[in-house]
């Protein structure tokens, strides 16, 4: 290349430089405004903060358009104008920048004082200070090393500068959220390393399938696995004795408390109080909704998104290579977990159809239901309904949610209703009726059975307590137990609706205690003394945790200043989510102190949570919830986003319901959070309302994978955390994902089982460790200050 060319080329650098800085950080900021009302504030509070800092932005601001004039002077002295060329590569643009105004703030005389940027400034310095590979050389393997391009070795710098007060101001916010998130996760026992399932000596029963596939020797085994539902025996189950070293009661809060016997005072575990929550959550919201810890946290999250682009661009096509290398495992033989579907929902229309039909030609004669004083059998509803087995079809049927729902919770429900009847509803999909649940259990049979066959499919059913009376639980647990739905490939959680309001209006209950009381004494009286009631105690074992449900869309209405306690609460309104919320936190964390200390399996929050409705819910289920269920509300609280990545907080996403009731599939935050490194996972939701196939996870992934254009890779990736965040026993997690998958980074992947490379884990542990460092660093600036 002669001198001319060079000149050409630096000069067309020189007038291309500046716009093309304009263009990288635009569309990201043009892009999110499309679907995101909140996106117009941040870019009003960059500019804001921009216009607020004394002059040292307005350095730099004119150093970005003038370098590159400047340094093409220099390059050309220096002769070293390829590096230059690569570098200024309009793809890696956005990383560069940082680095170039650094490097001229040393050169030139004028800008000197930048040394210390602006906060808005250093919020877009990205890079890892010391990658973590170098830290430990044993981890040092080839093939986990990931291209990030030509990087400047100027990370050190972010660590040596005196920060502003306003990055350690921010810094410290983020670290003071992520403190009191601990705090109510480890106090309430949440924390996969605190379950005793999760230890080494935990029995499952039934015993795990064998495995058909021997890794050492490369060739499968020939093995018979007969089903859970055969082999369990409920007189096989040991069921302890009582505990006479704890009791329970309730406190002033109206919470379930723990205390040794005998000494009210001398509590399991000192729980937040009602008032301390509302103290913690009104900070946290203060904090989320302040305008430059907003505009940092979007910045953050813009970069980190800009990092992905890099990472996938440079490294594709070593992590197809390396998927293709691995032998035998590819996206349908790893395993997943269906992190959220409502049971009365897991089966398909067409399934539904089948079934209804099935027993009307063989069970018409079976009485099914009591109505209006008289046991009705079902030849005769279908009578009352004008109806005949050949008239039936889906488009009868009429349980697809697609066009009539969106943003009609209240539609929704009713398509629970097959025919748009709910005497069908309770005939068929419940577990509490005349005929005791036995059609729902057979049809919840067939779709095990049909998991089970696929067998690397999982499913972490939802299923209702209503808090209406005392009684549900063990009705719920017989049900479980007497029919044996059993099964390695699901496990439940138990959802509460909330619906207090109209219970109240229907005189069930007189307060919200009544609801509190009607769900929790059952649990506490199993964990007290197993054996009172014995099949609750069996069912529980199978049971991950608890989910709030409802239509989040109704306005939480802030009628008191202070809210009363659940047996004050005699007002017809419902109580707010964040109220329901506490009330599941508290007592659960009682519960799970005492279960732990005997050795029983503990609880989680897992509520659906972001779906609709005030973003406050997120904060809220940050504090309280082990994760949530849908949160694409998190795109419009970027700050809250960036806690629930920091802190890997386990999201079930369901695109496609949600495509059906609050936002369009192309608008769905889930490309976006998966790029950032948030914890994502892929969820059905609803299959009978959503799903058209037998395999309705797989419709979801491949729904996924053709609009978001997911890789294989992406794929494995999505289903390995759908495993991780899921609430299978530890040594079950072993055997499908690798037996030191609780461990950080690369060590805790086993690409053999899990088909994801080794550098696409070390670039997601890598991005995290360093957003942590820093935090940590920064926040520890004002420890200091405030020491001094
Ligand atoms: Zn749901």
């Amino acid at each position: 290349m002669d001198a001319d060319k060079v000149n050409t080329n630096l000069s067309d650098l020189s007038l291309e430089a500046a716009p093309s800085h304009d263009d990288v950080t635009n569309p990201g900021l043009l892009v999110d405004r499309e679907d995101n009302l909140d996106a117009s504030d941040d870019v009003a509070n960059q500019m804001e903060l921009q216009l607020s800092n004394d002059g040292s932005d307005n350095n730099i601001s004119s150093m970005n358009a003038n370098f590159s004039y400047h340094e093409s002077q220099k390059l050309i002295q220096n002769n070293s104008k390829h590096i230059a060329v690569d570098e200024h590569d309009v793809n890696s643009a956005i990383l560069e920048q940082p680095r170039h105004a650094s490097n001229l703030s040393t050169e030139s005389p004028t800008t000197k004082k930048s040394r210390t940027l602006s906060a808005s400034a250093q919020h877009t310095i990205p890079e890892p200070p010391r990658p973590l590979w170098n830290k430990e050389p044993k981890v040092k393997k080839e093939t986990t090393l990931y291209k990030m391009g030509m990087l400047a070795e100027d990370a050190e710098q972010q660590f040596s500068e005196d920060p502003s007060p306003e990055l350690i101001d921010l810094y410290s916010k983020v670290q003071e959220c992520r403190d009191l998130r601990t705090k109510y996760q480890t106090l309430s026992v949440q924390n996969d390393n605190q379950n005793p399932k999760n230890k080494p000596d935990w029995k499952v029963y039934p015993y795990p399938p064998k495995p058909s596939y021997n890794a050492d020797t490369k060739t499968v085994v020939p093995v018979f696995n007969k089903p859970d539902v055969e082999v369990f025996d409920f007189n096989q189950c040991e069921i302890p004795g009582i505990d006479e070293e704890w009791d329970f009661g309730s406190n002033g809060d109206d919470s379930y408390i723990v205390h040794k016997a005998g000494n009210p005072d001398d509590l399991i575990a000192d729980i937040p109080t009602l008032r301390d929550y509302y103290r913690d959550l009104d900070k946290m919201i203060g904090i989320s909704s302040d305008g430059p810890a907003k505009s940092f946290a979007f910045r953050r999250l813009q970069y980190l998104e800009a990092r992905w682009n890099l990472y996938y661009l440079l490294n594709e096509y070593q992590e197809t290579s390396v998927s293709k290398r691995n032998p035998h495992r590819d996206f349908y033989n790893v395993r997943k977990v269906d992190t959220h579907v409502h049971h009365s929902a897991c089966m398909n229309q067409k399934h539904l159809l089948r079934f209804i039909k099935y027993k009307l030609r063989h069970s018409a004669e079976e009485k099914v239901i009591f109505r209006d004083g008289q046991l009705l059998t079902l030849e005769e509803v279908f009578r009352s309904l004008n109806l005949t087995g050949y008239d039936l079809s889906i488009d009868t049927l009429d349980m697809h949610a697609h066009k009539d729902t969106f943003h009609r919770f209240d539609k929704f429900n009713l398509k629970y209703n097959p025919i748009g009847e709910s005497r069908l509803r309770e005939i068929f999909l419940k577990t509490n009726n005349y005929i005791r649940g036995s059609y729902l259990a057979e049809i919840t049979q067939q779709v095990i059975s049909d998991l089970e066959n696929s067998k690397y499919q999982n499913c972490e059913y939802r299923i209702s307590i209503y808090g209406r009376s005392l009684d549900e639980w063990d009705k719920l647990a017989a049900w479980v137990i007497d029919n044996k739905i059993i099964s390695h490939n699901v496990r439940w959680l138990i959802q509460i609706p909330r619906l207090y309001d109209i219970y109240k209006k229907t005189g069930i209950v007189q307060n919200f205690n009544d609801v509190c009381k009607n769900i929790f004494q059952p649990l506490f009286e199993v964990t007290k003394d197993p054996r009172s009631h014995p099949k609750l105690h069996v069912f529980l074992q199978r049971v991950i945790g608890f989910d709030s449900v409802d239509d989040e869309s109704k306005v939480d209405r802030r009628f008191h200043r202070k809210y009363p306690k659940p047996s004050l609460w005699e007002a017809d309104q419902n109580p707010p989510y964040s109220y329901y919320l506490y009330y599941l936190y508290s007592s659960v964390a009682s519960l799970n102190q005492w279960r732990a200390k005997r050795g029983f399996n503990t609880l989680v929050l897992r509520p659906h949570c972001g779906e609709a409705g005030d973003p406050e819910h997120l904060v809220s289920a940050y504090m309280l919830a082990h994760g949530i269920s849908h949160g694409i509300l998190l795109r419009k609280v970027p700050f809250v986003q960036y806690l629930y990545y920091l802190d890997q907080v386990g999201i079930a996403m369901s695109p496609l319901s949600n495509n059906a009731l609050f936002l369009t599939y192309d608008k769905n935050p889930f490309p976006r959070y998966f790029k950032r490194g948030l914890n994502v996972s892929l969820s059905t939701d609803d299959p009978l309302q959503f799903s058209y196939t037998r395999e309705p996870l797989i419709e979801e992934y491949s729904v996924a994978a053709q609009i978001y254009k997911l890789s294989n890779v992406d794929m494995c990736e999505l289903a390995r955390n759908s495993v991780l965040q899921s609430g299978w026993e530890a040594q079950i997690k072993q055997h499908w994902v690798g037996k030191d998958f609780y461990k950080e980074g690369v060590e805790g992947n086993d690409v053999v089982k899990t088909n994801v490379p080794d550098i696409r884990i070390n670039y997601r542990y890598d991005t995290l460790s360093t957003e942590l460092e820093l935090v940590h660093h920064f926040a520890t600036f004002s420890r200091h200050a405030v020491e001094i």
